[in-house]
């Protein structure tokens, strides 16, 4: 009797990790089923408020709100309200380096708003290898939970 509390802990967070474990799977497989292009994708939508979302940031350039997948309890994509030819990182030229600049820091902004004081993780998955899903340059701005490292 003594030693059920501790097998539940086990058993949650076994189940904790597994669920992990098959969402991470699952994302992947959702990224390497689409082509990266420079055509229009759901953030298009969500910038023109076609779709609904939860805004945490927004200025003339930059538009930041809760993903809906969250990777953890606090999980914000940061993106550039004009694409410009930013489908991702890789394509990034020099007249993207303002734009670049803007994203982390209002993801630093964003960070602070949402009291990840302790830390959080920065991500900018880019192309099929980095697990890119959507093709409209955005950085993920994840805490709330203590991070890996390495990560998968
Ligand atoms: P990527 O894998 O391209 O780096 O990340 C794309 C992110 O966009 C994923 O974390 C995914 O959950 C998120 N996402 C995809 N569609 C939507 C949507 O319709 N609304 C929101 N808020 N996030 C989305």
């Amino acid at each position: 009797m003594l030693h059920e509390p501790s097998c539940c802990c086990a058993l949650i967070s076994f189940l904790t990790l597994l669920r992990r474990q098959l969402v991470m799977a699952s994302e992947k497989e959702a990224a390497l089923a689409v082509t990266p292009s420079d055509s229009p994708t759901i953030f298009d939508k969500i910038i023109s408020r076609e779709i609904p979302h939860h805004v945490v940031y927004e200025d003339d350039k930059v538009l930041a709100f809760r993903d809906i997948r969250p990777q953890g309890p606090i999980h914000i994509l940061v993106i550039p309200k004009v694409k410009d030819g930013l489908t991702g990182l890789s394509k990034a030229e020099e007249r993207h380096i303002d734009i670049l600049g803007r994203l982390l820091y209002v993801a630093k902004l964003v960070a602070k708003q949402e009291g990840l004081d302790d830390g959080f993780r920065i991500v900018i998955n880019d192309g099929p290898q980095g697990c890119q899903a959507v093709y409209h340059i955005h950085v993920h701005v994840i805490g709330g939970r203590q991070m890996n490292w390495p990560p998968g």
